[in-house]
């Protein structure tokens, strides 16, 4: 069976590993660019799984997937490729703060509402512990702000170079038998004919490329923010639109804290990331188009990201911006992310798309929804 996969972020990267694992499928990617350059190449690849406030249905079924296939992934593509993937599994520390109205809050702010959550993963199997002040100024002593009042602590949340990964999977997946084209736009969808009133679906059976016409069985389309105008032109809506993001990779010369423990701490939806020796990302913001479909990068809100970041870890006033960039997260508008399934009236069309924040996260169990819909007896 051949299978066509449209974009090669870490999404479609990892539906192709995933899927050439499956026998029987002859697999192909195309990519207007080489792999993970749009919001892929742009992400932090924080993982918030367990920390997540998703506890039932897709939601939480879909992180809790991820995070398990995580932790056999990793070193499964590193022993196939012999490449190092950057992989923190020291956790994630969320800070708290009492005051829901200072800067620091951090979503679900009550207490008590954490301790709920605590026992709910507990019940499923995961850990969170939650740090009085006393706990996170030991563990964490880089932290410091007067109205911090202590952190609830994932141990088994990960984060990971989402570009290293894309690229060890797109590797992993040619030694697999994958044929990957990069540089090589997916220009048209094939129009296919009038579907006959018997028919409940219409089924698609080739695609248009700057390099010629391709034919395949399935068509998957992950292709993030190029997504809606492909769909666009079988007179379909998959409305996906642009939220920018910027982050700084800053260099302090020593490290913050514990050298032995150097989990990402976040702060009101700022994160601290370690990525190794005394380098830090910091990010990210999060900017909404105001005119169509165009987000020029605010300075002003970089900077108070910056500033965040020094509130609560002051050493960070110090640390040298090494460099900032930013990337465009693809969010469906009006529905919620991400938008997995065949496309409605189309038998073999199936959308892996509009993962918005949560792209790297979400990749592993997107990939077996895809396999389950394409090749449902080879499922794990
Ligand atoms: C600053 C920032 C920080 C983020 N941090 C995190 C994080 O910590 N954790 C997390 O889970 N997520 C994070 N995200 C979100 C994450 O980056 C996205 O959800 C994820 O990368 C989406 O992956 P994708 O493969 O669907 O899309 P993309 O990476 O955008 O890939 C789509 C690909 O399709 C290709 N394409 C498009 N149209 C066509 C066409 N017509 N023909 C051929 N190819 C085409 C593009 O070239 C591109 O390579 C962050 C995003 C940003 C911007």
């Amino acid at each position: 069976m051949n299978v066509v996969i449209i974009g090669c972020g870490v999404v479609g990267a990892m539906i192709a590993y995933e899927l050439s694992q499956v026998p029987g499928l002859n697999i192909t990617v195309f990519d207007r660019k080489s792999p993970a350059q749009a919001s892929t190449g742009a992400a932090l690849g924080v993982l918030m799984g367990v920390i997540s406030q998703k506890v039932k249905g897709t939601a939480w079924q879909m992180r809790q997937t991820s995070i398990q296939r995580y932790g056999t992934l990793i070193p499964e593509i590193e022993a196939i490729t012999g490449r190092k993937i950057p992989f923190n599994r020291q956790g994630i520390v969320l800070l708290l703060s009492e005051d829901t109205e200072h800067p620091l809050a951090s979503g679900v702010e009550v207490l008590s509402e954490w301790e709920q959550l605590r026992e709910i993963r507990q019940s499923q199997g995961w850990k969170l512990e939650i740090w009085d002040i006393e706990q996170l100024r030991k563990f964490c002593p880089q932290i410091d702000h007067p109205k911090i009042t202590g952190a609830v602590y994932s141990p088994q949340d990960y984060q990971l170079n989402p570009t290293a990964l894309t690229l060890a999977l797109v590797d992993a997946a040619q030694r697999k038998g994958v044929n990957f084209n990069f540089n090589v736009s997916v220009t048209g969808i094939g129009i296919p004919p009038e579907k006959t009133e018997f028919e409940d679906y219409q089924k698609c059976n080739f695609i248009e490329t700057t390099t010629g016409k391709v034919t395949a069985d399935w068509f998957i389309v992950s292709a993030g923010l190029g997504s809606t105008s492909l769909i666009a032109q079988l007179d379909q809506m998959v409305d996906i639109r642009p939220v920018l993001g910027q982050a700084l990779y800053l260099s302090l010369g020593h490290i913050l804290g514990n050298p032995d423990f150097q989990p990402v701490i976040t702060g009101n939806d700022v994160h601290i990331v370690p990525v190794g020796g005394r380098d830090y990302w910091v990010g990210a913001t999060v900017e909404f188009p105001t005119n169509g479909n165009d987000i020029p990068p605010s300075k002003e809100l970089l900077e108070s990201l910056r500033q965040q970041a020094i509130a609560f870890c002051p050493e960070l006033a110090k640390a040298s911006v090494i460099r900032t960039w930013s990337g465009l997260r693809p969010r469906p508008e009006g529905r919620p992310a991400p938008i997995i399934g065949k496309l409605p009236g189309f038998s073999n069309i199936v959308l892996a798309t509009g993962h918005y924040r949560n792209g790297v996260l979400l990749a592993p169990a997107t990939s077996q929804a895809i396999q389950q819909i394409i090749s449902p007896q080879d499922s794990r």
